[in-house]
């Protein structure tokens, strides 16, 4: 089970993560998880092109290591990059120093892509153990967010992903998409409706602050 908007008690429970970023303007932080992708993620680069949108990209390093031109493009698009572990382990289930291993190796195929460290991070389905939180948060900043838009819920269609963020969303929130074949089926037409939603509504879309 998973939380479409997160709870206000996680929020203050787990206050050292990055839930959202207070603004007073309206402003959403669109994210893509699971990336690069050689098909699905020129999509989204450019649709979010024709948008004039920014967003966050964490990428898991196996397919930055499949996929190296499509990691470069978006770092050549001015989006932001972030880390996504190497194979995308679940926190829950992997042991302290295997899980430090994956996030280091992870960062060591971003790093080329960017020309530096990553500065933010996101846990495979938004798992960690306090003893994996503590070493992450000790080099990282650490994403998590505000909507999780169900893209990659096979159960879900796209009309509940869009519905969900209208009217869920504040100003700040951080909004995970996937560009993975999995969600596509879900992306494919939520992306566009709600980059139209923020445009007419005067929604400014932007990257995680650096
Ligand atoms: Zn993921």
């Amino acid at each position: 089970m998973y939380f479409s908007k997160t709870p206000a008690w996680i929020i203050r429970l787990f206050s050292g993560l990055t839930w959202r970023i207070p603004e007073e303007k309206p402003v959403i932080y669109l994210t893509f998880d699971d990336g690069p992708h050689p098909e699905i993620t020129p999509w989204v680069l450019s649709l979010l092109k024709n948008y004039n949108a920014k967003a966050t990209f964490f990428l898991i390093g196996k397919n930055v290591t499949l996929y190296p031109e499509t990691a470069l493009s978006i770092k050549a698009a001015k989006h932001l990059i972030g880390n996504h572990t190497f194979s995308h382990k679940d926190g829950w289930k992997t042991p302290l120093s295997v899980y430090m291993e994956d996030v280091q190796k992870g960062e060591s195929v971003i790093t080329p892509i960017i020309g530096t460290k990553p500065l933010w991070f996101r846990p495979p389905y938004g798992r960690l153990r306090f003893g994996q939180l503590r070493q992450v948060k000790k080099k990282y900043r650490i994403a998590m967010m505000d909507i999780l838009c169900g893209d990659f819920d096979t159960t879900k269609d796209a009309a509940f992903c869009i519905r969900n963020i209208v009217e869920n969303y504040q100003n700040g929130s951080i909004v995970v998409f996937h560009d993975s074949e999995k969600a596509f089926p879900r992306l494919r037409e939520t992306l566009p409706a709600i980059l139209t939603f923020c445009q007419e509504n005067g929604i400014q879309c932007k990257k995680l602050p650096e």
